[in-house]
């Protein structure tokens, strides 16, 4: 009987900690998709990608392991989702090549995660080619299981997009090939940094790790910066400026929001009111998820490799046929 279920696919980048922002903005939704009769969910390290900003193996091989405690932490059940490592698939890297030669350079380079990432970097860094075809290992990530949906955040979107393109361009040609994969998003969700920047990200330092204890999150949060023009208590602030009123509209409930933007705009609360009520609800949020780790965290890192051995397996199984059906279409067969 054929597999009637969606398949659902996502990837982290084994680069350090998880933070808040990968959290609310996508790995919250794994757990219930992972649970969801309805769907087949492939959820990945992505340590190929990690490369393009880091080639530290100890580290990466760590952050790998990592992060698949993590997806476990938050929920995700290893025993119905298939966890692997990108780096198991050689296929989706020859899928990559392939999906190269139907890509545009204008489109990549009009991709505002590569704009982003070369404006961060130092004058002496040298771009590597593997920033610009970023986007292009992940259609590949996305096409070659024949994924359906794709819960990725906000930031992730117009690369799902250019996926869509990829996907359509290639079946025009060759007829029916790729399914045309969906952003899956219940909410969109950017949480912003600690910094006052409008993301929080594992590269800016301005982000809460799904690690830190409450102490580390009072401390960073009691030091973020909030509405720069309100330096006094007793000047009214402007919550539309403020990141950590943008953080309570993701983390806290209806009263308490209402509550700090009315009493922030009328200088009845002061920045430290505010934050010590958003301390309170980040806190909420990864006492559970601590403590699941705490318990796998005890286990040692055996299990960790076992899943991660049958997941590339599982992941392979499905992916290499899909590959050899692109190379046979475009007259490059394996002999
Ligand atoms: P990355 O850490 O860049 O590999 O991102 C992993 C996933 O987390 C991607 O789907 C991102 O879109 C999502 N993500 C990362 N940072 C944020 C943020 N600050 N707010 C919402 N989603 C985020």
């Amino acid at each position: 009987m054929l597999d009637q279920k969606k398949t659902v696919i996502s990837g982290i980048r084994a680069t350090g900690k998880l933070h808040l922002g990968n959290y609310l903005g996508v790995m919250r939704n794994f757990a219930n998709l992972s649970l969801d009769e309805t769907k087949r969910c492939y959820f990945f390290v992505a340590n190929l990608h990690t490369i393009t900003t880091n080639i530290d193996p100890q580290s990466i091989r760590h952050d790998l392991r990592e992060i698949v405690l993590d997806y476990i932490s938050v929920g995700v059940d290893p025993e119905r989702a298939v966890i692997f490592a990108q780096s198991s698939v050689p296929e989706t890297s020859e899928l990559m090549w392939i999906l190269n030669c139907f890509t545009t350079v204008a489109e990549l380079e009009r991709m505002p995660h590569f704009k982003e990432k070369r404006g961060k970097l130092e004058e002496k860094e040298i771009v590597n080619s593997g920033l610009l075809t970023y986007p292009i290992l992940m259609a590949a990530d996305i096409l070659g299981p024949n994924a359906d949906l794709v819960p990725v955040g906000e930031d992730q979107h117009p690369h799902v997009e250019l996926t869509r393109s990829l996907a359509k361009r290639f079946n025009n040609i060759f007829g029916k090939t790729f399914v045309i994969p969906d952003i899956l998003s219940s909410e969109v969700v950017r949480v912003p940094g600690l910094d006052g920047t409008a993301k929080m990200g594992k590269s800016d330092k301005n982000t809460i790790d799904l690690s830190d204890s409450p102490d580390i999150v009072s401390q960073k949060v009691f030091k973020s910066v909030t509405d720069i023009r309100r330096k006094r208590r007793s000047d009214p602030g402007d919550p539309t400026c403020c990141n950590i009123y943008t953080m309570h509209t993701i983390m806290s409930n209806g009263d308490e929001i209402r509550y700090v933007h009315d009493n922030c705009r009328s200088a009845g609360i002061g920045c430290i009111d505010c934050k010590e009520i958003l301390i309170q609800n980040i806190n909420n949020i990864l006492f559970p998820i601590q403590q699941k780790r705490f318990e796998l965290t005890r286990q040692g890192y055996e299990f960790v490799d076992e899943i991660l051995h049958e997941g590339g397996i599982v992941a392979r199984n499905k992916i290499a046929p899909k590959v050899e059906e692109v190379k046979e279409k475009i007259g490059v067969p394996s002999y």
